[in-house]
């Protein structure tokens, strides 16, 4: 638009000064401070405009026309000017503030469950998908729970089969997970079934196949019409799930105060299968675990009729299971803490 007047001679000079002033402009900061200088209230447009009044009225128009086409014009300008500096300033913290994915990064040593925890914790899911609940007895106990309850009385010389560690008379550091049996059946009744897995502690010296503090797994199912079928069928369902369904178990006649009739379990040696070698000792099986039929006086204590009520009851040692299952020939190795064993278990 061209206009023939001083006045418009003068909006046009200063669309071009600000206009190369906006090329100019470096900073976010200079932008602003000319959006003051040509727009501002006191803006050299705004002045320029002010001169306006001492038109001629026809003018008025044309000039006014000119004038907003080129604030437009300049508002235009600043815009883009403004978006291109953030663009820059932008791409500009990106470059300075890279990452260089290339250097060597820092190395967090990652731990891994210890493998008798594993071991525990397998098991004990292996229990949960048969519909076992999970429960938990104290480590310090009461003697009554630790013996009398499960049928092992004051004086009574089962007692001497294990080595307990005494905090008083009458308490002391629980030589089995067996006392949460008693706990359970006290609190609860039938149907039974729970999984109480737990620290332990005798006075024992320490060698391969023994230490003073160790985990066991105690289970408990009691029920109408439970039998010694279910006993076997189920600890052949854990030996399945836990070492495969080729490896052999075989039950052994035992004795253990709180159930009649009791059994131990083996497990056919890893190497020979049960045929004796060098790894097994000859003995071609090896101790997995405790079992048996609760013992009626176990049931009667808990107020249970063993006429209405049968149950049974097994406890092993994650360890033991452990050693069976990556052919260990000493427990030892599990506490002594060295990477180079336990990093095999990641
Ligand atoms: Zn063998």
């Amino acid at each position: 638009m061209t206009v023939e007047s001083p006045l418009a001679d003068r909006i046009e000079a200063t669309r071009t000064q600000a206009l190369d002033a906006i090329a100019q402009a470096s900073t976010l900061d200079d932008l602003e401070a000319l959006r003051i200088r040509f727009l501002g209230r006191k803006g050299e447009l705004t002045t320029a405009l002010s001169a306006m009044g001492k038109l001629p009225a026809e003018e008025r128009p044309r000039i006014g026309a000119l004038a907003n086409e080129v604030k437009r014009d300049l508002e235009r300008r600043l815009e883009e000017r403004e978006q291109a500096l953030g663009e820059e300033a932008l791409r500009r913290r990106l470059e300075t503030e890279r990452v260089d994915v290339t250097l060597p990064g820092t190395d967090w040593p990652r731990g891994i469950r210890h493998p008798l925890i594993q071991a525990l914790r397998e098991v004990v899911d292996i229990f949960r998908r048969m519909g076992y609940e999970v429960i938990e007895g104290p480590e310090v106990e009461w003697d009554e729970y630790n013996f009398t309850k499960l049928n092992i009385p004051p004086h009574h010389p089962a007692r001497d089969m294990w080595e307990s560690l005494y905090l008083s008379e009458d308490m002391l550091l629980r030589t089995h997970t067996s006392p949460a049996q008693a706990r359970i059946m006290e609190s609860r009744q039938p149907p039974l079934r729970v999984i109480v897995p737990g620290r332990c502690y005798r006075n024992e010296a320490e060698d391969a196949t023994h230490g003073i503090q160790f985990l066991q797994i105690e289970g408990l199912v009691v029920d109408r019409g439970i039998t010694l079928a279910d006993l076997k069928g189920t600890l052949h369902a854990l030996c399945a799930a836990y070492f495969g369904p080729q490896r052999k178990i075989r039950f052994r006649p035992s004795y253990f105060p709180f159930t009649e009739p009791s059994a131990e379990v083996d497990v056919a040696c890893a190497v020979c299968g049960g045929a004796r070698c060098r790894s097994c000792g000859f003995k071609g099986w090896l101790e997995l675990l405790g079992s048996g039929m609760v013992h009626p006086n176990v049931l009667r204590f808990a107020g249970y009729d063993p006429e209405v009520y049968s149950g049974f009851a097994f406890g092993m040692g994650p360890d033991r299971l452990a050693i069976q299952r990556y052919a260990i020939d000493d427990l030892r190795v599990f506490r002594e803490n060295d990477l180079r064993f336990l990093e095999q278990f990641r």
